[in-house]
């Protein structure tokens, strides 16, 4: 785990208008320290109407933080109302993109071809995806978690070369523990998390599981970050709620 930097990344969901972004941007900065800075890469992913906002703060303040964006098309360019392309976030200055967030699978239909599309086209554009995969309940409570899991980890990776590939983040987050209150223990999360590294030493090697981050989401807050970030294939958190409120965003960053 030393050789990995911690992540600890905020997905703010769809809140706050650009205002209150760059209000909330500030916050965050301003409650983090220089030792976590250095520790931990610190990372905010706000609406796609915000990121004009967090780019010119961050680059006019040479703030410490990175941002990305929410989703991406999985097409380049052209007729598809509504998308926003790998391109136009990368000229943003956007350093990574969550992908496959189970909001989006549940809510938008996406399938783990549509996600492994996604993850591809980022890294074509220089961003790093952030790839999202947890169980549902039932699947938990059937004992099938963690295969479920790593099939999810090997279709998002379909195809994606090792260069590529040492880069990606994966986010493991349970859906019965997302904005529910309930985490996994840190043992549940453990028990994934290893499971996917070895997933990604099969896929690849042991050299390139070694030094990716694998983050762990579903109602992380400053109470749990700690234990969570002790176990030694956890490499940080994706932060839903919490990551709106800058003191606890920044306590959590803090922790891990
Ligand atoms: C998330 O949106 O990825 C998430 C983990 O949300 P929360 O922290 O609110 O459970």
């Amino acid at each position: 785990q030393s050789t990995r930097k911690p992540l600890v990344a905020g997905n703010w969901k769809m809140n706050l208008t650009h205002l209150e972004a760059i209000a909330l941007v500030q916050k965050v900065v301003f409650s983090l320290d220089e030792k976590t800075l250095d520790q931990v890469e610190v990372v905010v992913l706000p609406p796609f109407v915000s990121l004009r906002g967090v780019q010119t703060l961050v680059d006019g303040d040479k703030l410490e933080i990175e941002y990305g964006a929410q989703d991406v098309s999985a097409h380049e360019s052209g007729a598809y109302t509504g998308e926003v392309s790998a391109s136009m976030l990368a000229k943003l200055g956007c350093a990574f993109v969550t992908v496959g967030h189970s909001e989006r699978r549940e809510y938008h239909h996406e399938d783990d071809a549509l996600v492994n599309a996604k993850a591809k086209i980022a890294f074509a554009h220089g961003i790093i995806p952030i790839v999202c995969v947890g169980e549902g309940l039932e699947v938990r409570e059937a004992g099938e978690h963690v295969s479920h899991v790593v099939a999810q980890v090997a279709a998002a990776l379909e195809g994606v070369p090792a260069e590529q590939a040492k880069d990606i983040v994966i986010a493991y987050e349970p859906v019965w523990a997302i904005g529910t209150g309930k985490t996994a223990t840190p043992e549940d999360a453990q028990e994934v998390c290893s499971a996917i590294r070895d997933q990604l030493a099969d896929l690849y090697s042991g050299d390139l599981a070694d030094g990716v981050r694998i983050l762990y989401g579903g109602s992380v807050k400053p109470d749990n970050t700690a234990a969570l970030a002790s176990q030694p294939d956890v490499d940080g958190s994706l932060v839903g709620g919490a990551s709106l409120d800058g003191e606890q965003f920044a306590a959590i960053c803090k922790l891990t």
